[in-house]
């Protein structure tokens, strides 16, 4: 086999060790909208992650090369903010207690001061089919949706919106989503084909890590979220899971 190529070896030296997880993550946001149907981080995963399971298929170098041109869209964001001489704060970090047994810990990409209003930014990125998908929808993935209701319902800035631009790395199209929260707890998206509804509220999140809290308690493995789907594809437990006699 070829040894490793000079942008190989950077890309493997970007690799995060393993560590198990302490407090929930907005990432990790997971909702069912009925029965046997879930959106967001299968439970299974996050238990594997809580109890420091070794990953039986961590990221490869194509996913490593994914999260690092998502960091350099965040870098040439930022000098855009520069040059446009915005106010803002990159990385805003903050905590929750949210009545678990676990807190939340999150971290914004970019709040944006503006005349004594803020709002969010979520920088997003995608390409060939699965942004062509998101485009036809006029929607983001499920799982950006849940991490922005996070964002909004619990950043102590209180945003007034939470900005999604997703940018494809292979033709450099932007899709400007825009996430606004209701006083009932509901929320709408704005996209390039208008507002639609999300019926969702941050409780319907909370549900989910109360199960998982419950799962961790008494050491139960969770049921699979996900049989086989695009899911599972990416997920670090794939083999481990499937090795399970449940
Ligand atoms: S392989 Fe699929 S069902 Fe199993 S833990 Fe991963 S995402 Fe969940």
């Amino acid at each position: 086999m070829d040894s490793l190529s000079p942008v190989e070896t950077y890309l493997e030296s970007t690799r995060k060790p393993q560590r198990a997880q302490t407090h929930h993550r907005p990432s990790s946001a997971r909702i069912e909208v009925e029965k046997g149907e879930v959106y967001g981080q299968c439970l299974r995963a996050q238990f594997y992650s809580w109890k420091n399971e070794p990953e039986t298929n961590p990221p490869d170098l194509s996913g490593l090369f994914n999260f690092y041109m998502g960091h350099i869209i965040e870098d040439m964001y930022e000098e855009g903010l520069k040059l446009e001489k915005k106010n803002y704060t990159r990385e805003y970090p903050f905590q929750v207690d949210i009545g678990l047994k676990n807190i939340l810990s999150a971290r914004m990409d970019f709040i944006m001061h503006e005349e004594g209003k803020d709002y969010g930014v979520e920088l997003k990125t995608g390409y060939g089919q699965g942004i062509s998908r998101t485009k036809a929808k006029g929607l983001p993935k499920e799982n950006y949706i849940l991490q922005m209701m996070l964002y909004y319902k619990y950043c102590p800035l209180n945003p007034y919106k939470i900005e999604n631009p997703t940018y494809a790395r292979d033709s450099f199209y932007r899709l400007p989503f825009v996430l606004i929260g209701r006083d009932d707890g509901t929320f709408t998206i704005g996209s390039h084909k208008g507002f639609r509804d999300i019926p969702w509220t941050c409780d319907m999140l909370l549900e989910s890590w109360v199960k998982l809290e419950d799962y961790l308690k008494t050491d139960t493995l969770p049921p699979k979220d996900y049989q086989g789907t695009w899911n599972c594809n990416y997920c670090a437990y794939r083999d481990k899971c499937k090795g399970e006699v449940k």
